[in-house]
């Protein structure tokens, strides 16, 4: 049934009936003016905002609408989980043609609510308006932090350690094969696709790290490790070197790169959208970090470069130390 003959009443009320908020946190939340929520002791409340506009951010043809609402709310939990953070509610917005398919929304708000319920976060109020042309959903996510765990992009020191959560340029070759049409079954195929529809949700490990008290600032990947350690030098005044070998890099990504003939380093380094965290930390604290790394994550922890004065600029070396020129291929926006 289309959106125009359900009602946006009826809409709403289909969306919502199925939420069930903590009572402890929210006095009222869908169904009054405003959402009432309790103040939460002396943590800093951390809030954030992220609009998905058809044609721009997503092809409606290339992700599922479920997936298409996860990953809504899976790039607003990253940023909050980038200062060390933990989400608690959650606004939505989006805005729908009127002849879309009731359950095409439905399924979008379903991928929201799941992800919801996976992290308990309480989906306190929303809008949902009409559209000239095209789905546009937007999220803002209210989150929480202790002062003394909030981790910024400003506080890196020369000689820290750079590390990362998780592999790297996995999103953008996932893009890349997305775009080219044709049916993905292989397992690797499945993988990369998988990382850009169904990004990483890394609360696990931003707890870990928030809670260490030894990393110096942080930042999401969204736009690439490129254009995101620049974030963290321009905040913090320094400057970067990364090691081409040591850039995380997963099996399926490599084959994948071999098959779409891309160069797999500069993949890594300028492709967007993995969402892991990249993070600096003393390197006193090497071998401390790496032991708790290991026993509380099971993997190996990522170093892939290290801090330098900020005259050095931002550099990627081979393993003898010479410089690596590399084809940007990031996103800008405007
Ligand atoms: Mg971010």
């Amino acid at each position: 049934m289309l959106i125009s003959e359900v009602g946006e009443v009826q809409l709403i009320k289909r969306l919502t009936e199925d939420i069930k908020n903590d009572p402890n946190l929210v006095v009222t939340g869908i169904g009054d003016d405003t959402a009432a929520i309790k103040p939460s002791g002396k943590k800093l409340q951390l809030i954030t905002k992220d609009m998905l506009v058809e044609g721009i951010h997503f092809l409606r043809e290339s992700i599922s609408p479920w997936q298409l609402g996860r990953k809504a709310l899976a790039v607003n939990i990253s940023d909050i989980a980038a200062m060390g953070g933990v989400p608690s509610h959650l606004l939505t917005a989006a805005a729908v043609p009127s002849d879309t398919d009731c359950e095409l929304v439905e399924e979008i708000f379903r991928g929201i609510k799941d992800l919801c319920r996976e992290h308990s976060i309480n989906l306190i109020g929303g809008d949902t308006v009409g559209s000239l042309r095209g789905i546009t959903i937007s999220i803002t996510l209210l989150g929480e932090v202790g002062p003394e765990q909030l981790l910024l992009r400003s506080g890196a020191r020369e000689g820290d350690l750079i590390a990362v959560t998780g592999f790297l340029g996995t999103s953008a070759v996932g893009l890349e094969l997305l775009l080219q049409g044709d049916s993905h079954e292989q397992a690797w195929e499945k993988e990369v696709l998988k990382a850009h529809l169904e990004p990483p949700v890394r609360l696990k490990e931003a707890r870990l790290l928030a809670e260490t008290g030894v990393v110096t600032s942080m930042i999401d990947l969204s736009d690439g490790l490129q254009k995101d350690i620049g974030e963290i030098c321009g905040a913090s005044g320094v400057g970067a070197r990364i090691y081409a070998e040591q850039l995380p890099i997963s099996e399926a990504a490599r084959e994948a790169c071999r098959s779409l003939q891309i160069d797999p380093v500069s993949l890594a380094f300028s492709g967007g959208e993995d969402y892991e965290l990249l993070f600096t930390f003393s390197p006193d604290k090497l071998s401390w970090l790496k032991d708790l790394w290991e026993s509380q994550m099971g993997q190996k922890l990522l170093v892939l470069g290290e801090i330098v004065p900020k005259e050095k600029g931002i550099e990627i070396v081979d393993s003898r130390g010479g410089k690596l020129s590399l084809t940007r291929r990031g996103f800008i926006h405007f």
